[in-house]
């Protein structure tokens, strides 16, 4: 099926893990993939896929970027913010002792990487163009990596207010919030961390590029034409129970 066949899909942060996923999967659906990234992939693009270096935090490197595909292309159909950094984890994640210059790091790169691209890119867009964010379960409760949270939360409401201000143009501005994915953004994760999450998700295993990059083929596609401001949870289940898995788990649920 080539769902996105005729479409022009730029993706960032395309090298690695879920992007890199992605990246194949549209190509295969059909689109032109733009893939943009701060380092090259390692390994060779899919038929159907370009490789373009942008930081995401650079305004500069978006209006290139834009120039180049109004002048080769003229029009884009979809944009995936998909880039992030997930910044201190220990002690230096928490509030009190978080510091400026990473706080401000993590926002320029997951929360204002996504707005520059869709300042940029948006005047390229048509009825039917589609944005997705990739934001995540993090944003639906307090995580304790506060800057990486709050960057986080903060793309969900930029998604948002997104959805309202393009839909009069027949743009679409979706949110996907992953759980736990297996990617190198995970690698150093200690096990208590891992098993931490594991005890939140219902179907019982951590999530791969694989769970969410049919749900971002989807969203960009014109299968998902009246779906906006929408925001999907990936996650195997995390946040429906709203932390409540806990009591079920002390209580013993009956089943294996
Ligand atoms: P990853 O670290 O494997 O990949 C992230 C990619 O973003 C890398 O290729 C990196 O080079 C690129 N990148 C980093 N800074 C950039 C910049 N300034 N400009 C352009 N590219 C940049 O991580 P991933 O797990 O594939 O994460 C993808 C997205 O999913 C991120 O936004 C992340 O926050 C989010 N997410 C991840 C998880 C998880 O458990 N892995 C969970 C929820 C949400």
């Amino acid at each position: 099926m080539a769902r996105l066949s005729g479409k022009t899909v730029v993706l960032t942060g395309g090298a690695r893990g879920q992007g890199w996923r992605e990246a194949g999967l549209l190509a295969a659906e059909g689109a032109r993939v733009v893939v943009t990234d701060v380092v090259e992939p390692s390994e060779r693009l899919p038929d159907g896929a370009e490789f373009h270096r942008l930081d995401v935090a650079s305004a500069e490197g978006w209006v290139g970027l834009a120039d180049g595909l109004r002048r080769r292309f003229g029009v884009v159909h979809g944009l995936v913010n998909n880039a992030g950094i997930v910044g201190a984890r220990g002690k230096q994640g928490r509030l009190r002792d978080v510091r400026l210059e990473d706080w401000n790091r993590l926002l320029e790169i997951n929360t204002t990487g996504p707005m520059l691209g869709i300042q940029a890119l948006a005047p390229l867009m048509t009825d039917g163009g589609s944005i997705v964010n990739i934001s995540s379960v993090v944003a639906a409760g307090a995580h304790m990596s506060a800057g990486y949270g709050v960057s986080k939360w903060a793309l969900r409401g930029l998604s948002r207010i997104a959805s309202a201000e393009l839909g009069p143009a027949g743009i679409r501005v979706n949110t996907v919030l992953p759980g736990y994915i297996e990617t190198p953004m995970q690698g150093d994760s200690p096990q208590r961390f891992v098993d931490a999450w594991l005890s939140l998700i219902p179907l019982g295993r951590t999530g791969t590029p694989d769970d969410v990059a049919p749900l971002v083929a989807f969203l960009l596609s014109d299968d998902a034409a009246w779906i906006s401001g929408a925001e999907i949870a990936v996650d195997g289940g995390s946040l429906g129970h709203a932390g409540l898995k806990i009591v079920a788990d002390a209580m013993g649920t009956g089943h294996a």
